[in-house]
């Protein structure tokens, strides 16, 4: 028999019932009791769902209301001082301020899940940091899936691997001082499960995928062989990633089984099969949960056979990790081309392609021919479907050469150009793209989208929130205008609406943090631009103005990184694809006028691969990507880019490759550590460090942005220096945004006149 069993399944609802009902509670209309109920039937229905497409093991305890990191925190009663009692952990109220803080409170910093868009809670650890097992919700869900009849596993988040993601504060020193300590409720944690009969508990140690100091790889050895006496089987989880030099470790800790992720690990499988001790389950994830594609059965087959031979019993089929990460059900997906949605598989499509590899392995290939045939008959459509390749941009990635990611000329020598030609004063002043979208330009949207409205009358609303802009641009004073993209609802779904090669799903949410959701475009096919996408909007707003207005680009890598993206050639070829795509885009703004054109690449760090061997191949082509976008234009016209991380170091050698002239960068939270990598680092182009930032509701003053100035000034010559908000506006309000500008706008001139 071979055991069946899942990670994770979607938390949101197949129609985003989590995200209502946590945000009627947070306006008050539903009660903490009423919110539970809700969740619980939630729940209750994603586990009937799981356990009815054949799952041995259901999980249990993957399910938070919030985050499982933060559910994590809470058991073992890691509850930051500032928000008072380590006690009451199961109380909302606590669980809710602790993600996102209230008039008195800082919420918990929160960051990325691994190379995710899912965002968690990060753990702080205090100097001598306690820890104590508190009544839990996995306790609770264990209970509530047993009673309706769940064959129910719990996942734990493991013990390293929260100690990992967690952050010292306020002085930092080694988290492994606290191991111990941890381990020991880790124990009790574990005896209490047993207590309520679990037989089987998941622990998660994604970060075995990772690059790990010899500490943390002896911590490994030492925890588990402490934990190894607690009376509950325990299947330790690898996903996201090989396991490299940390294999022989996984093969080795002392727990009962070991599951890895088969599909980016595929390459590690049979040294596994070798080297896994008899008495160990091996669960190889198999199928993708990082993205949409249907699986071909047939291959999949092929190679589990041999090793169903050889481990039997022993043999385990999950997903490659948790399914949190795509959407639940393509059943639901009536309004996709009906050929691409034979493509796909969702959560709940990928649980049913494992019940048919198990079938096909226990009773042979016959028993699932007619599966094996319609897979292989998808396989074969989308190998040679003309909806996905087009020769002419396989040509076009073919036929790049190296001048293509080159200026004409370097920094040095373009600047005295684009100088000459944009007049600018010192310090120019400029925002980084979008302006508020206020209710009406949402409501005309809306309205666009239902179709009730016509397209002249859309366009002539977004043409009135375009001239607004730049009326109040002028009124503040800026120096460089923007057309402030009242157009785009998301800065990747507006270029993936018009880029062939993009589809959109009407209900495909993955949750991003809390209550929030989004919707990555699928790109399936080769991407082209069939018609200039921007040039209208800023062309028009140029029209209306002296000063330059900056035309503005979502870049290659991020609309690669915020879509689902094809598994039948390697992404950077798919960014290449883009890339050429925005070439013309620049090309076509350059021709109408556009003096100034920025590229945006917010997502430019998130695509770091997890092990730093990799780091260099994804910079190269994702670094290749923008120049070819950005160099096919002369020197007098100006490119900007614009970055939304404080973390940058690392990276900084790439960064200054892209070429760009100017860079504008997100500072908000750590704007001393952004300036010091400009004291280590000699940037050589012109870059705007954000002044303020734009997510705090708070007026920042012109003495603080003055000093912060100043500041910059000291690690980057004036004559390069550019004054900015940190990010763009787009959330905001005019009322918060006109006076922030305009206290920016003074600052700049009284530095000017410091300066001049
Ligand atoms: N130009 C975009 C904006 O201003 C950039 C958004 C971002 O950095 N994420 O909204
Ligand atoms: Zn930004």
């Amino acid at each position: 028999m071979v055991t069946l069993h899942n990670l994770g399944f979607p938390r949101m609802g197949a129609h985003r019932e989590l995200k209502f009902a946590l945000e009627r509670h947070w306006r008050g209309e539903i009660d903490a009791q009423a919110l539970e109920t809700e969740t619980q039937a939630l729940r209750a229905q994603h586990w009937q769902m799981q356990r009815a497409t054949g799952l041995d093991w259901v999980p249990v305890g993957d399910f938070a209301l919030y985050d499982h990191v933060l559910d994590t925190s809470l058991a073992l009663g890691v509850i930051p001082a500032r928000f008072g009692a380590r006690t009451q952990t199961r109380d909302l109220g606590l669980l809710f301020r602790m993600a996102r803080g209230d008039a008195n409170t800082t919420a918990c910093e929160m960051t990325k899940w691994f190379d995710t868009n899912y965002h968690y809670l990060v753990p702080e650890f205090a100097v001598g940091q306690g820890f104590s097992l508190q009544a839990n919700r996995l306790v609770d869900a264990f209970a509530e899936a047993r009673h309706q009849g769940i064959p129910a596993r719990p996942v734990l988040l493991g013990p390293l691997s929260y100690l990992w993601l967690g952050k010292t504060r306020p002085v930092p020193f080694d988290p492994l001082q606290l191991l111990d300590e941890l381990v020991a409720v880790y124990g009790q944690w574990l005896e209490q499960l047993a207590a309520v009969g679990a037989e089987w508990v998941q622990i998660d140690e994604p970060i075995l995928a990772l690059d790990l100091p010899p500490a943390w790889k002896a911590a490994f050895e030492s925890a588990y062989t402490q934990l190894a006496r607690t009376p509950v089987r325990k299947l330790l989880t690898v996903y996201f990633g090989e396991l490299r030099d940390n294999l022989a470790l996984a093969c080795h800790l002392p727990v009962d089984g070991l599951h890895i992720d088969a599909v980016r690990g595929s390459a590690e499988v049979n040294t596994l099969v070798d080297r896994l001790p008899a008495y160990k389950v091996l669960s190889l994830g198999v199928v993708d949960g990082r993205n949409i594609w249907r699986s071909e059965l047939e291959p999949l087959l092929a190679r589990l056979e041999p090793l169903y031979e050889r481990l039997g019993e022993r043999l385990w089929l999950a997903p490659s990790c948790s399914l949190l990460h795509v959407p639940q059900d393509l059943a639901l997906e009536d309004g996709l081309d009906p050929e691409l949605r034979g493509w796909l598989a969702f959560a709940r499509q990928k649980l049913d392609e494992l019940a048919i590899l198990k079938r096909g392995l226990e009773t042979g290939r016959a028993a699932i021919a007619g599966e094996i045939e319609a897979s292989q008959a998808a396989a074969l459509a989308r190998a040679c479907s003309p909806r996905i390749h087009r020769p002419e941009v396989k040509a076009g990635v073919q036929g790049i050469d190296a001048a293509m990611a080159q200026r004409a000329h370097p920094y040095a020598e373009r600047a005295p150009a684009q100088r000459e030609r944009l007049q600018l004063p010192l310090l120019p002043t400029t925002t980084i793209g979008s302006f508020p979208q206020t209710a009406e330009i949402r409501q005309a949207r809306a309205d666009y989208k239902a179709q009730r409205i016509d397209q002249t009358t859309y366009e002539t609303a977004m043409r009135q929130a375009i001239a607004e802009a730049v009326e109040r641009q002028e009124a503040i004073g800026l120096d460089v205008l923007v057309h402030g993209e009242a157009e785009r609802n998301d800065m990747v779904e507006y270029f993936g609406e018009q880029l062939a090669g993009y589809a959109f799903t009407r209900h495909g949410w993955v949750q991003s943090y809390g209550s929030r959701c989004v919707k990555p475009p699928i790109i399936y096919g080769d991407v082209t631009r069939p018609v200039p996408m921007t040039v209208d909007w800023t062309g028009y707003a140029q029209s209306l103005t002296d000063k330059p207005v900056k035309g503005m680009l979502t870049g290659p890598v991020t609309l690669l990184q915020w879509s689902f993206v094809r598994n039948d050639q390697p992404r950077a070829i798919t960014a290449l694809q883009i890339a050429l795509a925005l070439r013309e885009e620049v090309r076509d703004l350059e021709a109408a006028g556009t003096a100034i054109i920025q590229i945006d690449e917010p997502a430019f760090r998130e695509g770091l691969p997890l092990r730093q061997a990799d780091w260099n191949a994804y910079l190269d082509w994702a670094v290749r990507a923008f120049r070819i976008a950005s160099a096919g234009v002369d020197d007098a016209t100006q490119i900007h880019t614009h970055m939304c991380y404080a973390e940058f170091n690392d990276i900084i050698q790439a960064i200054a490759a892209l070429d760009a002239d100017v860079i504008t960068i997100e500072t908000s939270r750590s704007q001393m550590e952004l300036l010091q990598a400009f004291e280590h680092f000699d940037y050589p182009n012109e870059i705007g460090p954000g002044v303020y930032d734009i997510h705090a509701p708070r007026l920042p003053s012109v003495a603080e942005m003055l000093a912060l100035l100043e500041r910059a000034g000291q690690g980057i010559p004036m004559d390069r220096l550019w004054v900015n908000p940190d990010c763009g506006l787009k959330t905001r309000r005019w009322e918060e945004v006109t006076p922030a500008l305009q206290n920016m706008v003074e600052a700049a001139r009284q530095l000017r006149e410091r300066h001049g």
